[in-house]
């Protein structure tokens, strides 16, 4: 054994009070929907988790209805003062239930439960603590006087951060007085289920949330709802686009988190201990199913070989396997369809001419992984330096010049997050300035916080989720501008007058 060698540190399961079967919940209750019944997996080994309720096209009608209910008889007429007591609750109950929601996450997602626990969970309940200060705030945001809420929001969210995307999408439309129809994804249902429990627990009027669980044409069915006014979605681009023409010709607003493909730009000057940290947090977060991964390591020439030979070194200690596990770094991927996927690309990076390198790790013998995976010699017109593979494989790339690592970084379709590693900080706001890409990072990577605005440029998507610009999204425009600075100059204008 060596001195490195870790016993096994499981997390308890003993926490979680699992039903054998869960409903859709509407109206406040659970309830069987009409579709095909489907069962949840755990990926780490293939052991059935619980039996989940599909919702088919009625089932959508009846939680469009109850959300509708709530929303003219209770949610619209609350003061916001009033919502935001709510959110409140919800978010201490979230507090409460931390250990348990991050078991049941990284039972379904697969992902390391220090993950669930550090990252997910406390970054929910911030979410909904956050939102519950805006909530009798609303007049204040910048988004022109006493904003409207839309109605009835349509949610729809995939399974890389199951219970956060919940949060991004929920907190918000509640805070700004709308009532919610929401549709986890197929292979994480889980820990929406669980929030269903708990805002039972808070005595949330009946309808204001409905989770109706099912496949992607569930979540056709409450985008295409007539009697939604607002549809949020978080998932790829291909579903991104059928989505934005179903919505196109009627007047529902939409806000789409899409795809990325960041670049993340490590200059001569960095600290390299630090970017090496960064780079591995940057793809090997969360398996690599993460939309704003830094899955293009873009390195300036001169230190390309001390970058790339540390980073093995790196990935060479860290731990895949049971993400129940408190010392597990790697966890399981999501699902075998995203394991062939990552698989796929990774042949064609192989083929097309890219080096490739993965780590030493054991491979349990049941359930879906992929040992942390580095290409070198990428070129810009290799698939795997274009595509999403979202997995834990890193395309190097080299630069000379920060012309041409800008150049580089904005060769892609996407343009949701990108990262800058440079002891200059000149240089990190001229470099920031031209990258196409909603979020940029300067010395660090994957950083979240409910205050700041998240979305993307180009196929990314369009709108932005978080900070005051995350409520824009669920508020009628009114006479502002989306982000209100319009709203904001004529006020200061008018201040500077009086
Ligand atoms: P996906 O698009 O296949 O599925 C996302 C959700 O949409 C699921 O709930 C699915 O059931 C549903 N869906 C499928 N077809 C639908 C349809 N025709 N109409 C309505 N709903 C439908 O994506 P995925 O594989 O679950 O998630 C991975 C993708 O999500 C990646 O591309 C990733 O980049 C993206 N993502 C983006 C962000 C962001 O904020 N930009 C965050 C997380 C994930």
């Amino acid at each position: 054994m060596s001195f490195l060698e870790y016993a096994p540190a499981p997390e308890s399961r003993a926490i979680l009070k699992l039903r054998d079967e869960y409903g859709l919940f509407i109206g406040g209750e659970f309830r069987p929907g009409r579709g095909q019944s489907f069962a949840t997996i755990s990926p780490a080994d293939e052991t059935h988790i619980a039996t989940i309720a599909s919702a088919d096209d009625a089932d959508v009608d009846d939680a469009v209805a109850a959300a509708r209910r709530a929303y003219e008889k209770t949610w619209s007429k609350m003061s916001g003062r009033d919502r935001g007591k709510y959110l409140f609750r919800i978010a201490r109950l979230v507090q409460e239930r931390a250990r348990e929601l991050a078991v049941a996450e990284s039972l379904d997602n697969g992902k390391p439960i220090k993950e669930s626990r550090d990252v997910d969970v406390p970054l929910v309940a911030a979410w909904f603590f956050y939102y519950a200060g805006w909530a009798d705030k609303l007049d204040y945001a910048g988004l022109g006087p006493d904003p409207r809420s839309l109605g009835v929001a349509g949610q729809v969210i995939p399974w890389n951060f199951p219970l956060l995307m919940l949060a991004w999408k929920i907190a918000p439309a509640l805070a700004a007085g709308n009532t919610v129809v929401l549709k986890p994804a197929e292979t994480t249902p889980l820990s929406a289920l669980i929030f269903a429990e708990i805002l039972q627990q808070a005595d949330l009027p009946p309808g204001v949330v409905n989770i109706v669980t099912g496949a992607g044409a569930t979540g056709a069915a409450v985008v295409r709802h007539p009697d939604v006014n607002k549809v949020a979605f978080t998932g790829s681009t291909g579903v991104g686009r059928e989505i934005a023409k179903a919505v196109a010709g009627t007047d529902k607003k939409l806000t789409l988190e899409l795809g990325g493909k960041a670049a993340n730009i490590v200059f001569e000057d960095a600290p390299i201990d630090q970017a090496i940290e960064g780079i591995v947090n940057g793809i090997f977060f969360n398996q690599g199913h993460v939309c704003c991964a830094g899955s293009r390591l873009l390195v300036q020439e001169s230190i390309h070989d001390e970058v790339v030979d540390r980073l093995k070194n790196r990935l060479s200690t860290l731990r895949l396997g049971d993400p129940l596990d408190k010392n597990t770094d790697i966890g399981a991927i999501n699902s075998r369809e995203q394991l062939d996927r990552i698989r796929e690309l990774s042949r064609i990076g192989e083929e097309e001419g890219a080096e490739r390198w993965s780590a030493d790790c054991v491979i349990p013998d049941s359930g879906f992984w992929f040992a942390p995976t580095i290409f070198t010699n990428v070129q810009a017109s290799h698939r795997i330096a274009r595509d999403e593979i979202f997995g834990p494989v890193l395309s190097v790339l080299t630069f000379r010049t920060p012309a041409e690592a800008i150049e580089k970084a904005n060769n892609t379709p996407y343009g949701l997050s990108a990262g800058i590693w440079t002891d200059k900080g000149s240089r990190i706001l001229a470099v920031a300035d031209r990258l196409r890409a909603g979020v940029v990072w300067a010395n660090t990577f994957n950083r979240f916080d409910p205050a700041s605005p998240f979305g993307g440029y180009k196929e990314s998507g369009y709108g932005r989720e978080g900070g005051r610009h995350g409520l824009a999204a669920y508020l009628k425009s009114g006479s502002a501008s989306v982000g209100g600075r319009r709203v904001e100059a004529r006020r200061a204008k008018k201040e500077v007058s009086a």
